[in-house]
């Protein structure tokens, strides 16, 4: 039995929007959100990552909010990362009719937003630093809000937002209705809801850890000089992948590290600017690079489908970390890998970690070059489950390869698929058909000094001109931040 929006209240001018875009079902936590959020009630979420919250506290709001005086919006939704706020917005502003949906984050010029905020924003979407900057500089006040929504509230907490989360919503008025949506609710989202929810209804959808045991989680064990090429290894043989490291600096010396084992990487961390930042996401998502280098910070709110590797550098800081960092792959229904770089030095703290995890039974140690087989054959494997799966209902990667998805996700399985029947003797592709001998002559020289790798693992082959390039076609990234 499927259940539409319009039967959960949506009223016709929103499901007709979103329709357009292909979201004619609702995903299960818009299911149990929707209809009390219509009415006002104030609701706390969680569901794991690309379940859809951004929909479930979205209509509601967008429904419920009032038109605006300038510089006083009517409603607030506070978001830990610039690229989540973004996605936000964009996401709202495909249905929000006649209302207006601004954003305001760090890291870009006051100007557009103070413009935005003059002439008046119904609905605002910030991060928590540029919104209290703001109010300093009087662009805005809060008092007019009567909706808030605090998206991924535990990423808020982990990043250090907290205090200034609670200065925000103190300004905001008293009978407002308050929205928490969370990946997990432990300690510190517990206390936002007892302090600024009034008879939450909870809803919960999903395992409690969410995606990490759909992925594969590997190691290898590596002197701290080695890790590099391990990492570069890792990835000539499976990309696209995104590395975590601990620092700003780490992440630019390994991107420069990995040039030189002709690896193409661009940084994305706190230290850059918003432009810089979204040029890595759009050159990864378009596998102009293979792989994305990124600090645990500016990972947070990245949605790009289609990840197949994702490498802990550096070890994750606890088990959570581990988690959010390896949500990165095997997302939307599709398998992915992690890949663990450890130290010696780190054996002790990472076993227990995977005990904690309960992956301790399931983690392979294995070479970076063996990575691309092992992909291979999951795939099949992988395969074969999905397709018994098929009809089994209520899984967002599902709703979402019957939508407006569903291009490219079947694209994207056909591809992969092929793939897996012919890895082990096709090497895979560089994502730029040209190198400058300065990049041959390091290459050579860095694989003379390698062990032999696999045969899968052979020198990347030169692209044909005129052929797009296959890999960036099968991988066929989405950016959340997507154009629609
Ligand atoms: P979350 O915030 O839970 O991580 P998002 O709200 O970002 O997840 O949604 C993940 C993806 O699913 C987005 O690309 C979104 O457009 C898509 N999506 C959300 N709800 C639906 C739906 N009901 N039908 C089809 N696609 C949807
Ligand atoms: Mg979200």
């Amino acid at each position: 039995m499927s259940i539409t929006f319009s039967k959960l209240g949506v009223p016709q001018w929103v499901s007709e929007a979103l329709a357009r875009q292909g979201i004619t079902e609702p995903f299960q936590i818009q299911k149990v959100t929707i209809e009390e959020g219509l009415i006002g009630h104030d609701i706390c979420g969680r569901a794991p990552t690309g379940s859809g919250k951004t929909l479930a506290f979205g209509i509601p709001l967008v429904v419920r909010t009032k038109a605006a005086k300038p510089r006083k919006p009517q409603s607030l939704i506070l978001a830990p990362t610039r690229e989540l706020a973004a996605q936000i917005c964009k996401e709202l502003r495909a249905f929000s009719g006649k209302r207006t949906v601004s954003v305001v984050y760090g890291g870009v010029g006051y100007g557009p937003q103070r413009k935005a905020l003059a002439k008046g924003v119904d609905i605002l979407v910030a991060c928590p630093g540029r919104l209290e900057d703001l109010i300093e500089q009087r662009e805005l006040t809060l008092g007019d809000v009567k909706q808030v929504v605090i998206d991924e509230a535990d990423r808020m907490a982990d990043m250090g937002f907290m205090p200034a989360v609670k200065r925000i919503l103190d300004q905001t008025s008293n009978d407002r209705q308050t929205i928490l949506f969370s990946a997990t609710l432990d300690r510190d989202v517990e206390q936002l809801k007892k302090r600024y929810q009034r008879n939450p209804v909870l809803r919960e959808v999903g395992e409690k850890t969410p995606d990490i045991k759909k992925a594969i989680h590997t190691y290898s064990i590596a002197a701290k000089s080695e890790k590099s090429r391990i990492a570069a290894d890792a990835v000539k043989a499976l990309w696209p992948a995104i590395i975590f490291c601990r620092t700003r600096h780490g992440s630019d010396r390994l991107v420069k590290q990995l040039k030189q084992y002709d690896i193409e990487a661009e940084s994305i961390h706190g230290g850059k600017s918003q432009n810089q930042r979204q040029r890595a996401l759009k050159y990864f998502s378009k596998g102009k690079v293979q792989a994305l280098v990124a600090t645990d910070v500016a990972a947070r709110g990245i949605h790009i489908d289609g990840v197949e590797l994702v490498i802990h550098y550096d070890l994750p800081e606890d088990h959570k970390a581990y988690i959010h960092r390896s949500g990165r792959t095997a997302r939307a229904g599709n398998k992915g890998i992690v890949f663990s770089i450890i130290q010696p030095d780190q054996k002790r703290a990472s076993a227990n970690m995977q005990k904690r995890l309960g992956i301790s039974d399931s983690v392979h140690k294995v070479e970076p070059e063996e990575l691309s087989d092992l992909n291979a054959s999951t795939k099949i494997i992988h395969k074969q489950a999905s397709e018994k799966k098929k009809t089994s209902a209520n899984r967002p990667s599902e709703h979402r390869a019957s939508g407006k998805k569903k291009s490219s996700n079947s694209h994207r399985k056909q591809k992969s698929n092929k793939h897996s029947q012919t890895s082990n003797h096709r090497p895979k592709a560089k994502p730029k058909a040209k190198k400058s001998s300065h990049k041959n002559r390091n290459s050579t020289k860095n694989n003379s000094q390698k062990p032999q790798l696999g045969s899968n693992n052979k020198r990347p082959q030169k692209k044909k001109s005129g052929t797009p390039n296959r890999k960036a076609r099968r991988a066929h990234l989405q950016p959340a931040n997507r154009s629609k």
